[in-house]
């Protein structure tokens, strides 16, 4: 029963079964999205210029991306765009708590949806804004990976996800769980629900603006360099403003657990050592909590470099995300470790 539950919520966290197209009226027939303490996202200073919209909590099982907000002369550029029409209203109202510029454009470091799916909520509050992603990503949120958002099938991609937050809060209840489990799957269940709220009228928006190599959107303040890499997905793009000296790499950095879903662990190392070498500042992850120091990427790269050159200890790489605790030891084991060495065997394979 474990095993199920974890496949269905990584399907619903990162093959994206979070889209919702609305029916008109659907929204205002659902239950009020509830509050979800560390769920929600905060809105954080890193530098002049730069700010961070990132979950309170470092581990979510069904997780919204960070976005990074650079303030450029003539407007805003967005790393990243949230996870459903929901996430991405907040993120609008906290856009423009920083200041009154417009949106100019939304960057997606991968095709994911809780990374993608709030892109059509940004470009309706800024009409203007460019949509930019690697022409791969874009391949793939107009492709198969995406069609279960067709708008016909809101209503039961809500009701599969309330299914699988109730399936939570039922473990949460058992007695064979440690408290730290316990005390997780209620918290996942909760966050499950809002997600599930959230979710209506999402719909995925195709990219306008298509990049197969290095960028620089220009600035006298901020300028923004965008690098294609394959690594997490097989197009990430990953954004560093040289002057900030700030770096946000999507999901190619995750903390506290790792993402290792169809990813490429032998070029990811290479991706690393490109990232080790620009001496961030700061680093915004695509999840958990900006990182100052290069102590985590070291780490990773390690993991990475184990993992590709088949030698990898895997119990002892979870061993080492989890710290201790049962909770992040069964994602550590779900996100990282079992699906590492799945996208190693495919890279292997690979001409
Ligand atoms: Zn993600």
């Amino acid at each position: 029963v474990e095993a199920h539950h974890r496949r269905r919520v990584i399907v619903l966290a990162l093959a994206g079964l979070a889209l919702l197209a609305t029916r008109p009226g659907s929204a205002a027939e659902q239950a009020p999205r509830p509050i979800v303490q560390g769920y929600e996202y905060q809105l954080r200073r890193l530098t002049d210029r730069v700010h961070v919209i990132a979950q309170a909590e470092p581990f979510h099982v069904q997780p919204l991306g960070n976005v990074t907000v650079v303030e450029q002369q003539d407007g805003f550029v967005l790393i990243d765009a949230g996870g459903s029409r929901g996430s991405a209203e907040r993120i609008v109202a906290l856009v423009r708590r920083i200041g009154s510029k417009p949106v100019k454009a939304i960057v997606l470091t991968h095709w994911h949806a809780d990374h993608s799916l709030g892109a059509a909520t940004l470009m309706a509050a800024w009409p203007g804004a460019e949509l930019i992603a690697t022409r791969a990503t874009a391949r793939h949120l107009a492709g198969p990976e995406m069609a279960m958002y067709d708008p016909a099938k809101e209503d039961a991609i809500r009701e599969q996800l309330t299914a699988t937050a109730n399936r939570f809060a039922e473990a949460a209840a058992r007695p064979c769980l440690d408290a730290s489990e316990r005390a997780g799957f209620a918290r996942t269940a909760a966050e499950v629900r809002a997600h599930a709220a959230d979710l209506a009228g999402t719909r995925v928006a195709l990219p306008t603006r298509l990049v197969e190599a290095e960028v620089r959107l220009d600035d006298l303040a901020a300028p923004i360099e965008l690098m294609p890499a394959k690594a997490n997905t097989d197009s990430d793009l990953i954004a560093w403003m040289p002057r900030q000296r700030v770096l946000a790499t999507g999901d190619v950095v995750v903390s506290p657990v790792p993402f290792g879903f169809d990813a490429f662990p032998r070029s990811w190392v290479a991706v690393v050592d490109r990232l080790l070498g620009l001496n961030h500042r700061y680093l915004v992850p695509g999840h958990g909590a900006v990182q100052t120091g290069a102590g985590y990427i070291v780490r990773l790269r390690g993991f990475l470099a184990d993992v590709a050159g088949s030698r990898a200890d895997l119990s002892t790489q979870v061993e080492r995300i989890a710290g201790g605790t049962t909770w992040l030891r069964r994602w550590a084991t779900s996100y990282w470790a079992e699906p590492i060495a799945k996208s190693a065997k495919a890279e292997g394979k690979a001409p």
